[in-house]
């Protein structure tokens, strides 16, 4: 690319740095198609400006409007540097790297998951529009579902996610989406992605999935025909509970349809918070088999232990066991375990546990647990919650990259001091 001298002072060459950015950013995306997960991981979408090995915070709220600019704008402004809410240098190589990882046509960013996941699913939906999702989604989606889009005039049917044929059932005339995730959070039920997907093109519907807690490096949807792919990239993709992101996938005609709701509901991603994901994106495949490896180690000797009434993950047989072995090969991060002496000694079992904070969210490279009662699904109605496995003592652990038998240590002693605990007050 040219680079306009703007001034020579005492031999010292200056050049604006806007003219060393291309109008789009280089996308990397094509080139590294053929390679493998790490490497797309590493390199996909960053956009080395200035020569350096990393795609700098670029803090621009607006950029310079030349005539490729124009251009860009008069043809829907998508991936044109205009002004940050539209999209910045930063969210465009976070962009690029999702593509590349969800084997998607494109993608845009969001300034948290909630963001993506409201602005795609108002972008789409309509009023006198019908979607049909599943109790078991995480609280907030859950939320947006029952308490949001019926104020829009849009109709939402719940159905078991475990079940295609009850999704098939729910369709009506004016059904347009259905809405699904890899993995439920927090009982873990692992969705027949593959049926799902062939649904939705047998009835000519909208596939949208949220692969959060399986990470576009456990599970790619879209491999299995899903339209759009969904991740709350404060989770794994950071990947070091430092940011709050959103981030969605998918078909190109459908992401150049969300881009503009992006645009007129405003939840775009700040390019410091795109800066961070995109480091965080670029050791996924690393940080991930440890992630795995940790909860199927953890789950094994949890299942085994007499303080525990029952273990959900999905390295352990169990209705969703073959299922899990199709859909997430490389096993599961979270973990979720009912302590025997209900929520109360549930309490204080992560009260007492040192190393594992007691804290919402996932997929940090720090444990963390909740249970999901009083923190992410607080506000799902009770019975609902029972119904779908979180029963007293249910405590969901998205476990760290921690050495393991460090985990181990804190957990069996937090067991013992709950078992000492019971045995008093009997
Ligand atoms: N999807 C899932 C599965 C989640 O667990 C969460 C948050 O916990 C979200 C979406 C929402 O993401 P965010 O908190 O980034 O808005």
């Amino acid at each position: 690319m040219e680079q306009k001298i703007i001034k020579i002072i005492k031999n010292k060459t200056f050049i604006r740095l806007v003219d060393c950015l291309p109008t789009r950013p280089i996308y990397m995306v094509e080139d590294h198609d053929d390679k493998r997960f790490g490497t797309k991981a590493v390199h996909s979408g960053t956009n080395p400006v200035g020569g350096g090995v990393n795609t700098p915070v670029f803090l621009s709220s607006t950029y310079h409007l030349t005539d490729d600019r124009y251009a860009g704008w008069a043809a829907g402004a998508q991936h044109t540097l205009l002004y940050s809410r539209l999209s910045s240098v930063n969210s465009e190589a976070v962009a690029a790297k999702i593509t590349s990882l969800e084997g998607a046509e494109d993608a845009e960013v969001f300034a948290s998951g909630m963001a993506a996941i409201s602005t795609t699913l108002l972008g789409i939906l309509s009023s006198g529009d019908h979607i049909i999702a599943s109790p078991d989604v995480y609280g907030g989606t859950y939320g947006l579902l029952t308490e949001e889009l019926p104020r829009f005039g849009i109709e939402v049917t719940m159905a078991d996610i475990q079940d295609p044929s009850s999704y098939e059932s729910a369709i009506k005339d004016n059904t347009k989406m259905i809405y699904v995730e890899t993995l439920t959070n927090p009982v873990l039920k692992v969705c027949d992605l593959e049926a799902m997907a062939n649904l939705a093109k047998k009835h000519n519907l909208i596939s949208v999935v949220d692969n959060t807690f399986a990470s576009p490096w456990g599970c790619n949807p879209i491999k299995y025909g899903f339209d759009l792919v969904i991740h709350s990239g404060t989770k794994y993709l950071g990947g070091h509970s430092d940011l709050i992101a959103g981030l969605v996938a998918g078909k190109k005609d459908l992401i150049a349809h969300i881009f503009p709701k992006k645009v007129h509901f405003g939840g775009a991603a700040d390019p410091h918070m795109c800066y961070l994901l995109e480091r965080g994106m670029r050791t996924l495949h690393v940080r991930m088999p440890t992630h795995t490896s940790n909860a199927e180690e953890l789950a094994k000797r949890l299942a085994n232990h007499h303080m525990i009434e029952c273990v959900h993950h999905t390295s352990l047989p169990g209705n969703n066991f073959e299922l899990a072995k199709k859909i997430l090969p490389k096993g599961s991060g979270m973990l979720a375990y009912v302590v025997k002496g209900g929520d109360t000694a549930a309490l204080e079992f992560m009260r007492t546990l040192k190393l594992s904070l007691e804290a919402t969210s996932l997929g940090g490279v720090e444990s963390l647990v909740e249970c999901p009662f009083n923190s992410s699904h607080m506000f799902v109605p009770d019975q609902i919650r029972q119904e779908s496995g979180v029963i007293p003592g249910f405590v969901r652990m998205s476990v760290g990259i921690e050495d393991v038998e460090d985990l181990w240590d804190d957990i069996e002693t937090a067991l013992k001091v709950v078992e000492n605990l019971l045995i008093a007050k009997v």
